[in-house]
């Protein structure tokens, strides 16, 4: 997979296990990896570390320059960080408060449009692998393998959990379903680049197929579209 390189853009419901399927399969095509989630949840942060009122639109309009994000290899890890304003926040942007808020700020308009931009010139070079919600609609819509990923609802909220307790998290099962289910019906009901499965997007169904097998099933697309 060496010569043409492409776009892959996966989207899907949140915690359908989209972030390790997408950094996986990108280390394996030895492509870029871009987590479009880690940039609304890190500008969630931002506005609730400043205590930032989002509802007042001229304000946050100002503000929003202040919001700088950068993705970057640390020594310890083999995988790219977030960095908002300098700080490394790839722990920071998990936690239960950001969570709850973040899909009221990516409905924000003017959110969006500062990072699809962002996110554009990221994949501008092709060769990269970039989930989200809006990737195959709105932000590469010409990319040349699209892939909507869902599961189960309960395989979900089980997996979830797990990440939290990973980093240390104390919350219940029930509550990382309910906040699954909350942003499952904001990200799909709002009204700028609602979560829509395209109708050239594959879809893929990881309720109970493994991650190996996810990424051998995206990678023998990608080989028909890169041969
Ligand atoms: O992918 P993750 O679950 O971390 O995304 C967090 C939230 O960011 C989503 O629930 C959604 O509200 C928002 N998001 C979005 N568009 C994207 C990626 C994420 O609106 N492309």
């Amino acid at each position: 997979m060496k010569n043409k390189k492409i776009i892959i853009a996966i989207d899907g419901l949140s915690g359908c296990g989209k972030s390790s399927t997408a950094k996986l399969l990108a280390k394996e095509m030895n492509y870029k990896y871009l987590d479009s989630g880690a940039m609304y949840r890190a500008a969630t942060l931002y506005i609730i570390e400043n205590s930032i009122d989002y509802k007042n639109l001229k304000k946050l309009k100002n503000i929003l320059d202040e919001i700088r994000l950068e993705f970057i290899k640390e020594n310890t890890s083999d995988s790219y960080q977030i960095f908002l304003n300098n700080k490394n926040v790839e722990k920071k942007i998990r936690s239960k408060k950001v969570s709850e808020l973040v899909s009221e700020i990516s409905k924000i308009s003017i959110i969006r449009k500062k990072l699809v931009k962002m996110q554009r010139t990221i994949g501008d070079n092709k060769g990269i692998v970039m989930e989200g919600r809006d990737i195959a609609t709105v932000v590469f819509p010409d990319a040349e393998l699209k892939i909507f990923m869902q599961a189960d609802i309960n395989v979900r909220a089980k997996r979830r959990l797990k990440e939290f307790e990973k980093i240390g998290k104390k919350i219940s099962l029930k509550e990382v379903k309910l906040n699954l289910l909350e942003r499952d019906n904001k990200d799909s009901s709002r009204k700028d680049s609602p979560l829509k499965i395209t109708s050239d997007s594959l879809i893929l169904d990881t309720t109970s197929i493994s991650l190996k097998d996810q990424i051998e099933f995206i990678k023998k697309e990608a080989k028909k579209i890169i041969n």
